[in-house]
């Protein structure tokens, strides 16, 4: 076996996008609200990647360059395919981003797998994205932590 592999599809992917830091990531796969209804509806069997994001909504590669890496549950078939079961995925983004009902000045790391202080964070703006970023106190991971509106975090927390 290990004559097909997904390297190559991966890598077509991959050339003409930036690379992304981890923290961003984090934030790309977070689902908007839409998509999270969508994401609601998934059924208990296998989709591709392509099919699967074309029922929440999101671009197909975001699988690849975000679920995956995240550790979301797939399976291989024997030509080297992705497979992901609709309701395993769905446990999984709502498990692995429900762990933001932080305290306000909290972030969330994913090496030391538990809330940590935000450490002087930096407010952030994409487009329509606000985000603190801050180093993990612990083990410098970055983190960063999405802004909800009306949830405003105290910046200088004592
Ligand atoms: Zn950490």
């Amino acid at each position: 076996m290990g004559g097909a592999l997904p390297r190559e599809e991966e890598g077509a992917h991959r050339k003409k996008e930036k690379h992304m830091k981890p923290e961003e990531i984090e934030l790309k796969g977070r689902l908007d609200g839409t998509q999270r209804n969508r994401l609601a509806r998934l059924l208990d069997m296998l989709y591709s990647p392509s099919e699967l994001a074309e029922e929440v909504g999101f671009d197909q590669r975001q699988v690849y360059r975000v679920y995956i890496p995240l550790g979301c549950p797939y399976e291989k078939d024997s030509t080297g395919r992705i497979w992901i079961n609709g309701l395993l995925f769905k446990n999984w983004v709502n498990d692995h981003y429900k762990k933001q009902n932080l305290k306000q000045n909290e972030a969330f790391c994913l090496t030391c797998k538990k809330a940590v202080k935000m450490v002087d964070p930096q407010r952030i703006q994409e487009g329509r994205l606000f985000y603190y970023l801050c180093t993990c106190p612990i083990c410098g991971r970055k983190l960063a932590r999405i802004i909800v509106r009306g949830k405003p975090i105290n910046d200088q927390s004592e």
